[in-house]
């Protein structure tokens, strides 16, 4: 089994909740999956159905308006600390966030996706680029803020892109990320139904790892909560059936929520298993 990739732990793993491929690290909290996947696999799990499809996103573009919801909160919490100067987004995706950012900051993005890029590039005119982020890392000491959100969990290597974040801010410069927490009470009661367990999911943080691995690379938690995601009726229907794709509940579900006039009204959802971390380079 590989060792803790936080912490370095090769001791008393335990497979995390009953799950085979899934080990909890006995001294950090870590959770992650035992053995990563091949470039391959990793390419047949972000192929065109994982943004509109039901292995991640229903239809990202779709709900571009909730996104941005709760994309105005992030930049409004980030604000308290930082009014302006460089920002870097590393797994911008569509670039939905950076669209609202270039307002405070002078933006730059990297992600994985080509035709998330390639919409950020040529439909919102952001200066992105398309990469892993490993290898397309912030130049060094120059950002104000490095913003990764719900994006550590989907890395081959979580303690080298917080390494790459944390050298690429000016000193004093604030990391932003969001994550998954699987020390909170939704996952301790569903387990292995959590949605959160998916394949694009390598590595489940807490907030005792994710502060782990900050204060390791210098970096000093400033902001901790759990934060609210912006959903429409038809995602909520969706969430609440995840594990049943294919049965004839959801599809009565699905078609009952799509009548509703206001099924597309977004309504903030914190099920208080999201965690929003600001750590400041010191
Ligand atoms: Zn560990």
């Amino acid at each position: 089994m590989r060792a803790c990739p936080v912490c370095g732990n090769t001791q008393n793993q335990m497979d995390l909740w009953g799950m085979s491929n899934i080990a909890l690290c006995s001294v950090c909290g870590l959770g992650y999956v035992k053995h990563l996947p091949t470039l391959e696999e990793l390419a047949a799990i972000y192929a065109a159905d994982y943004w509109n499809g039901r292995k991640a996103y229903t239809d990202y573009l779709a709900d571009k308006v909730g996104t941005q919801l709760h994309f105005q909160h992030r930049i409004k919490s980030l604000r308290e600390f930082s009014s302006g100067g460089r920002l870097f987004e590393a797994g911008c995706a569509y670039g939905f966030f950076l669209e609202l950012a270039q307002k405070v900051w002078t933006v730059k993005g990297v992600d994985l996706s080509e035709a998330a890029i390639a919409y950020a590039r040529d439909t919102l005119h952001l200066p992105v680029e398309q990469g892993d982020f490993e290898s397309n890392p912030p130049e060094p000491d120059t950002y104000d803020v490095v913003a990764m959100w719900d994006t550590i969990e989907h890395l081959y290597d979580p303690a080298l892109a917080i390494a790459k974040s944390a050298e690429g801010l000016r000193q004093g410069g604030y990391l932003a990320l969001t994550t998954a927490d699987l020390e909170t009470l939704l996952p301790r009661i569903q387990k292995s139904a959590w949605r959160m367990f998916i394949p694009a999911h390598l590595h489940y943080f807490s907030r005792r790892s994710i502060t782990y691995l900050l204060e390791a690379h210098g970096l000093k938690v400033v902001h901790f909560s759990h934060v609210s995601y912006y959903r429409s009726l038809r995602q909520m229907a969706q969430i609440i059936t995840w594990n049943k794709p294919d049965s004839a509940w959801r599809q009565r579900l699905q078609s009952a929520v799509e009548r509703l006039p206001f099924m597309n009204t977004y309504i903030p959802l914190n099920l208080y298993d999201l965690m929003f971390v600001i750590a400041q380079k010191q």
